[in-house]
Parts: C-alpha cells; structure tokens; sequence
C-alpha cells in the first residue's frame, strides 16, 4: 500500500523546495523528493533579483542567504550591439513586489545554484514529513482521470507514493507533464544557452552585464560577478533562431570573448570547467500547468522571463500560488482540474502582464538599431536610465517599452 501525503513534490530545486516550505507553513503533509542527491549542480546565470528576494524575505530565509558565497549585485550594465555600455546603479531604487506587496531594496545576488538549492533543499528537508534523494520519479498513480501519486525509483527499488495534489517541480524535461500530457517543445517558446565558470576574468564586481552580441541577437552574453574574483561567463539565444542561423553557442561564446571590446578583459581568465548547456522553456506563450490532482511549477510550466532568462523569481512565485491553491483544495475536497486551474490563473495574474512585455522587448530586440539607440540613450541620459530602472522596480508599468511612444519619449530627451 502506498504512503499518503496531502502533497507530494517532485523535484526539490527552487520551485520544489520553495513550495516545500510554504506547504509546511500552511500544515500540510508533505513528501519532497528529487533525482539528484544534494548538493548538486544546476545549469544556470546564478542571478537572484528582486522576486527572490521578496520571497526569500518572507520565508525568512534572506539574511542567510545573503551570507553564503556569492556575489551581491548593486548594478546592471546593458551592452547594446555597438558596444555602448548603460549603466544603471540599483541602490537608488526599491523593488515593489506583486506576491508580497513588500517593498525591498533592488539589489541582488548572483550564488552558484550548487551553494544556493543546497541550502533551500536543507532547509525543506528539515520541515518536511518526508524526503528522498536519489528517487526518480517515472509516472503517475491514477484512480480513473484522477493522479494520486507518482511511482519511481529509489536505489533501484521501484516505489509508489500517494498524495491528494502532485507538484511537478521537476524542471525543463519534466517527467510529470509528460505523463500528465502536458509537455510540449515549442523551438519558438524555448532558449538555449551555455554556461562557463571562470576565475580572474578582469573588471568583475558588484555589477552584473548584459550584453547584446550579434552573434546571438535577441539574445545576449553575460557576465556575472561571484565569489573571489569568479565569474558565471555565458551566452543565450532562443533556439528556433539558433537553428535557422545554424548558430553554435560554444564557437559564438568563444568569438565573444576572443574579440573587442571583450578581449583584453578575458587575457588572463581561466576557465574552471568546459562550457555546459542547458534548455529554457520561456513564458512567451501560457502552457497548462494543471490537471486532476496536479499542478506544475517552475521550469516544468515553462515560466521563464524570454528577454532576460530568468526563471528562478517566477519558480518561487509558482511555489506559493501552488500551495495557496492546494490548501484551499484541501479544505473544500476538491482536486478537480476545474479546481486547481485557479493556481494558473491566479499566477498568471501575477505575471502574464510582465512575461507578455518581455516577449514583446525579445521580439524588438532582433531590431539591432532598436536595441542600440534604447541602450545609447540609457547611456546617457539619467532620465532614461531612472525610467528603465523604474520599471525593473515595478514601479512603472514595464509595458512602456514596448509602446511606440516610448521611443518618441526617448528621441526628444
Ligand atoms: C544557462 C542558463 C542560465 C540561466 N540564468 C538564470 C539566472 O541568472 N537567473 C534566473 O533567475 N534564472 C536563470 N535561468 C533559469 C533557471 O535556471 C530556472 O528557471 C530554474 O532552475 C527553475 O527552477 P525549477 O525548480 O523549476 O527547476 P530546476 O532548477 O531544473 O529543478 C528541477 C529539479 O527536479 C529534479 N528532477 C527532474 N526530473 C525528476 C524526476 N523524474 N524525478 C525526481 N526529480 C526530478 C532535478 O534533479 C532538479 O533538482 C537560467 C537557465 C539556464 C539554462
């Protein structure tokens, strides 16, 4: 007979970890397990911003996080194609959360996801009614339409978990919208990039860059300060374009760093490891993240920002629309898919607005020149660089800058 928990949550990365927490806040039983052991590796730009922060303060959890190893961020270079650099300071600004209602400073992190997920799984694992590394999860139980656990394996020792709801936190090739028939690989909602740690990589400090290369436009190459003097170095682009244009990241990466104006910055880097890749299903287009008995989070609802890559702000948000929602199933009885839809709703209030810009602001930014006059005027104009800054706050509608008077606004400041 199998065990039974209100919740069991496949996958214990931010998404599975974070909605761990907040279902032990909200007395549910709860089951995490995860395919890996920790710690573990995860392929990524390691950049917390504000809707981590925001989450991570009311969790409780962001003074410590502010202590592992890392970098914090007080800075956002964007790079424009023709080499302009705009700076914008982020110490003058707050952040308002949408989850939390909480206003925040800007600033953020950028921690290695191997330090980062190890510390949210340990503090999951402590409050959990049960939890197991190394059990990869191969399909659902159902009771008719109904999922009522998964079935997986665990030291090769096949076993069946039971719960009344089923998070699927289990990343980009997710095994539980596969087997809900929820999966889907759109080359147009989906980007691909390529991460390389590096020590001594010169001029690296509190700021991170983002830098609009012709070799991946829209897409970008970063540079991310960490710890003593590291950096998390890498280069995206959205995979359709990059099979159009035959594009192959690790050559595009290694051009980059081997020309102007990145040169002489990498002269005497030394790359800790050979570049590894790693998919982003991007929020350009509303999958279904639910069905009888189940709701996917994170990566696995495919919930990445398409203009800046990052997924771990809204993986955290999913995490507590998830559970606001199961305990409301819980106290109605209620597991319908009609039920749990309001998860997705509810979230996609949160965020639909903001994923809808940034997939517009990706399909401008394959407008070279577009890119380069925005950024050249951001360069030099405080105005400019205190409106781009004010909408990364929340505190004026990102929309703008996909609204054609915006650049008219530009043209005459
Ligand atoms: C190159 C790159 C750069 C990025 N840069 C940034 C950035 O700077 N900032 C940012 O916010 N986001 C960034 N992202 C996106 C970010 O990495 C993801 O959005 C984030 O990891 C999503 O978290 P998650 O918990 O949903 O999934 P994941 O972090 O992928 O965690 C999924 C977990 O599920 C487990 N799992 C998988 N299958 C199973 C199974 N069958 N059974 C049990 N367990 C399973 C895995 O072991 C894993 O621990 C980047 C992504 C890439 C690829």
């Amino acid at each position: 007979m199998a065990d039974k928990y209100d919740v069991i949550i496949v996958g214990a990365g931010p998404a599975g970890a974070t909605a761990a927490l907040y279902a032990h806040r909200a007395g549910l039983r709860v089951c995490l397990v995860d395919k890996a052991r920790f710690p573990r590796d995860k392929i990524c730009g390691d950049a917390l911003s504000g809707k981590v922060v925001s989450i991570l303060h009311e969790l409780g959890l962001l003074d410590q996080v502010a202590r592992l190893p890392g970098a914090a961020i007080r800075e956002v270079v964007f790079g424009s194609p023709d080499h302009m650099d705009a700076r914008v300071d982020l110490r003058g600004y707050d952040h308002r959360d949408r989850a939390t209602g909480k206003i925040l400073p800007m600033e953020g992190f950028v921690i290695r996801r191997a330090v980062l997920d190890h510390f949210l799984f340990v503090q999951a694992r402590k409050v959990v009614d049960a939890c197991y590394e190394g059990f990869a999860v191969k399909d659902l139980m159902r009771e008719r339409e109904q999922v009522v656990g998964v079935r997986g394996v665990v030291d090769g020792v096949e076993r069946e978990i039971g719960a009344q709801v089923v998070l699927g936190c289990d990343g980009f090739n997710s095994m539980v919208a596969r087997k809900a028939g929820l999966y889907a690989h759109e080359s147009a909602h989906w980007v691909v990039a390529i991460r390389r740690y590096y020590e001594n990589v010169a001029g690296v400090s509190d700021q991170i860059e983002l830098h609009f290369v012709d070799e991946v436009l829209p897409g970008y190459f970063w540079i991310f300060p960490l710890e003593n003097g590291s950096a998390n170095v890498g280069i995206g682009m959205r995979h359709d374009v990059l099979k159009k244009r035959n594009v192959d990241l690790k050559a595009a990466l290694n051009a980059v760093i081997n020309r102007p104006p990145y040169a002489h910055r990498f002269k005497d880097a030394r790359p800790l490891e050979d570049p590894v890749g790693w998919n982003l299903p991007v929020g350009s287009t509303r999958r279904k993240s639910y069905g009888h008995g189940l709701l996917l989070l994170g990566d696995a609802a495919g919930l990445i920002d398409p203009f800046t890559g990052e997924g771990i702000g809204n993986a955290l948000y999913s995490a507590r629309f998830a559970v606001e929602t199961v305990k409301e199933a819980l106290a109605t009885d209620d597991f319908s898919a009609a039920f749990l839809k309001q998860y997705e709703d509810r979230l996609w209030d949160a965020i639909g607005d903001e994923l809808g810009t940034s997939t517009r602001m990706q399909k401008l930014g394959q407008w070279r020149p577009l890119l380069n006059f925005t950024i050249h005027k951001a360069a030099h104009n405080d105005k400019v660089r205190d409106l781009i800054c004010g909408m990364m706050a929340n505190a004026v509608p990102k929309k703008q800058l996909t609204n054609p008077l915006f650049y008219l606004k530009l043209l005459f400041s």
